[in-house]
């Protein structure tokens, strides 16, 4: 059999949009993908859903996978004609063993290519503020390891030209070491006022930076308690940093946001969320869920031609609709001559999506806002299919009935409590690790309260409610809760802006 191909990819520094599209290209092709600690296995995501994904890092008190097995774990995936893709943090040939593993391809005959990452010292530059280089103050730059080997004492480096004949250092795993590196040092001849960057987690929200002298730096770190993985950068550049520095500016920078809706819809938020600096972590209290029976639906699309207008008012039903308009056999010529009516921007582009351009947008991007402007164009004696959630307000129906209309309101989905999430919850509650949660419906809220029942105003402690919009606000409240900040427009947009606004005035 012929082999397959190694693609050893450099997976980044972490921040998962420092992934190549060369990287993303090679995961999305790999029968296999083999990956350790330092790469955010959020960028698994990018692997075909029925790849083998292998984990060979280190995990909380267990040692990581040898590495003369993950060698041969990639020739046996390979030799069996798989395409592996070996997903390395940052990049594959700076201290992260890849020349041993592709050494060990080669002569095993495997074929390989090299996809090179961004390397944690060069990210944790950039998102600190710290121009490696600078034309001014140093033109050279080295990258080290600080980790000793038995057969490679550290001591023994040749200090004195890493003292005094080079501009910029990097340190890489070098915080346990930290102390005997700035002494080997200064005793070598750099000034003890040399600046030092120790920048941790680099490019994740959770990024932690700190800046000294080079003779204080080991014992700041001791009382900060900053662990590895961290860099070291030592220079004059990192002066830099005071001017340079933007990630950690950011306005939701360290912040940490728990949101509440299935993963799928949540990737808008997770963006907005992220473009201000917030950690984001996702675990939805509702599912999606197909209606217990179907046969409501199925009469209303065997006569759809009868229908003035089709009302749909959130992603899930337009998704839920048209999926079973596919399953029925039948396609977008089915809804010629109907009237297509979204109840707001987000619910519209989802109908683009599909091909179809909604006719009404309201001005209100609510129910009450779909029911006036219809009732502003006069529906006595027409006929309206509105899909909706089981648990939906009759607010449409009722109104557009009394006004002469007929409206025909099928169940397309369900939302449900997902299994197994409360714990996670719990955990990150108890610890008291959120800032907030986001609720963007009043299920999101009614599921997360129906998961703890009383114990919920115990374990919120000091974490808030943001809530989307007046109804979602309203479920919060009735079960005894603040809400923390609900925006003027029930968008993601304005809710993301009010947050922004939100904490701003809480460090005023
Ligand atoms: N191949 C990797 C380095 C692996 S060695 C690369 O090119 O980045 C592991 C060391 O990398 C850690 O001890 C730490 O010093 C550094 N490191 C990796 N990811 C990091 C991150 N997000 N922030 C800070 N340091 C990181």
């Amino acid at each position: 059999m012929k082999p397959g191909k190694v693609y050893l990819i450099g997976a980044g520094p972490g921040d998962p949009g420092l992934l190549t599209i060369k990287g993303r290209d090679c995961l999305a092709l790999a029968d296999v993908v083999i990956y350790d600690y330092l790469a955010n296995p959020v960028l698994l995501g990018y692997m075909r859903p029925d790849a083998e994904r292998i984990y060979v890092g280190k995990s909380r008190g267990k040692h990581s996978v040898p590495q003369d097995e993950i060698n041969q774990l990639l020739v046996d995936k390979a030799t069996a004609g798989l395409n592996v893709a070996r997903l390395k943090g940052g990049d594959p040939y700076v201290f992260g063993r890849g020349g041993e593993e592709a050494t060990y391809l080669h002569r095993n005959q495997i074929p390989f290519e090299v996809v090179p990452g961004v390397t944690a010292g060069f990210a944790a530059a950039a998102y600190a503020g710290i121009p490696l280089t600078h034309r001014d103050i140093t033109t050279s730059l080295a990258l080290l390891t600080g980790h000793e080997r038995p057969e490679r004492k550290l001591s023994s480096l040749d200090w004195q030209k890493l003292a005094t004949g080079l501009g910029t250092l990097i340190f890489y795993m070098g915080m346990t070491n930290l102390k005997m590196i700035s002494e080997k040092l200064i005793e070598h001849g750099r000034p003890v006022e040399t600046p030092v960057a120790i920048i941790q987690w680099a490019t994740l929200p959770r990024q932690r930076t700190l800046t000294g002298r080079l003779d204080q730096i080991a014992d700041q770190v001791a009382s900060a308690g900053i662990k590895p993985p961290a860099v070291i950068i030592i220079g004059e550049v990192v002066r830099y940093r005071e001017e340079l520095r933007w990630y950690d500016n950011l306005p939701l920078f360290g912040r940490r946001f728990l949101l509440t809706r299935p993963y799928a819809q949540a990737a808008g938020m997770v963006a907005l969320l992220q473009a201000q600096g917030a950690e984001t972590i996702c675990i939805p209290t509702i599912e999606i869920a197909e209606p217990t029976d179907w046969s409501d639906c199925d009469q209303a699309l065997a006569r759809l031609s009868d229908y003035a207008g089709l009302i749909l008012t959130s992603a899930n039903g337009v998704e839920a609709f048209f999926g079973r308009l596919s399953s029925r056999n039948l396609d977008l010529r089915a809804l010629a001559g109907v009237e297509i009516i979204a109840v707001g921007p987000k619910t519209a582009r989802v109908i683009e999506k599909y091909g179809l351009k909604p006719d009404l947008i309201p001005q209100d991007f609510r129910a009450e806002g779909v029911v006036e402007e219809l009732l502003a164009s006069g529906v006595s004696g027409k006929h309206y299919l509105y899909p909706r959630t089981e648990i939906a307000r009759s607010l449409i129906p009722d109104r557009l009935n009394a006004a002469g209309a007929q409206v025909d309101a099928p169940v397309v989905y369900r939302t449900i409590a997902p299994q197994g999430k409360q714990e996670m919850i719990r955990h990150l509650l108890e610890a008291g690790e959120l800032d907030a949660i986001c609720f963007s419906s009043s299920s999101t809220f009614d599921n997360l309260q129906a998961m703890f029942g009383d114990e919920l105003a115990k374990l919120k402690k000091a974490t808030d409610f943001f809530s989307i919009g007046p109804l979602t606000s309203k479920t919060i409240r009735k079960h005894g809760f603040e809400v923390a900040l609900e925006p003027a427009k029930s968008t993601l947009d304005d809710l993301v802006t009010a947050m922004v606004e939100y904490y701003k005035n809480c460090e005023a």
